[in-house]
């Protein structure tokens, strides 16, 4: 799958964070249909929009970039495409917030095997209470 009949412009943008990067802009809307969370750099599936707006006939202008390698592309994309990714993002966080879940219930785990070896060591007693 090859990009080079598509006409694409190289623009520079600076994140909110200071960081510049340089992203390629297709001026035509996304042919593929490929899956915008798999990164082509990389092959990673954790490419996020930096921003994106709705353009008109029903399409979506987003700027990507991949964490894992800084893999980054500006372009026009299908409903379908953006929705996709939506629903990945989606799932992210859902398991992020499951692995926070189970971190915070581990420390707590953690804790109350700590307390109960301080028990069973005679550490504490009655007058901490
Ligand atoms: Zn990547």
């Amino acid at each position: 799958m090859s990009h080079s009949n598509r006409n694409h412009t190289v623009r520079r943008i600076v994140l909110p964070s200071g960081r510049a990067i340089e992203v390629i802009r297709f001026s035509e809307v996304e042919p593929t249909g490929r899956q915008l969370s798999m990164c082509p750099g990389c092959s990673g599936d954790l490419v996020q929009p930096l921003s994106w707006s709705e353009s008109s006939d029903g399409c979506w202008e987003l700027t990507l970039e991949c964490p894992n390698c800084w893999w980054t592309e500006a372009g026009l994309y299908q409903r379908e495409q953006v929705e996709q990714l939506e629903d990945r993002l989606d799932e992210g966080l859902a398991g992020m917030i499951n692995d926070l879940r189970r971190l915070t219930h581990a420390n707590m785990a953690s804790e109350v095997d700590r307390f109960i070896a301080a028990l069973n060591a005679g550490v504490i007693l009655p007058e901490d209470f």
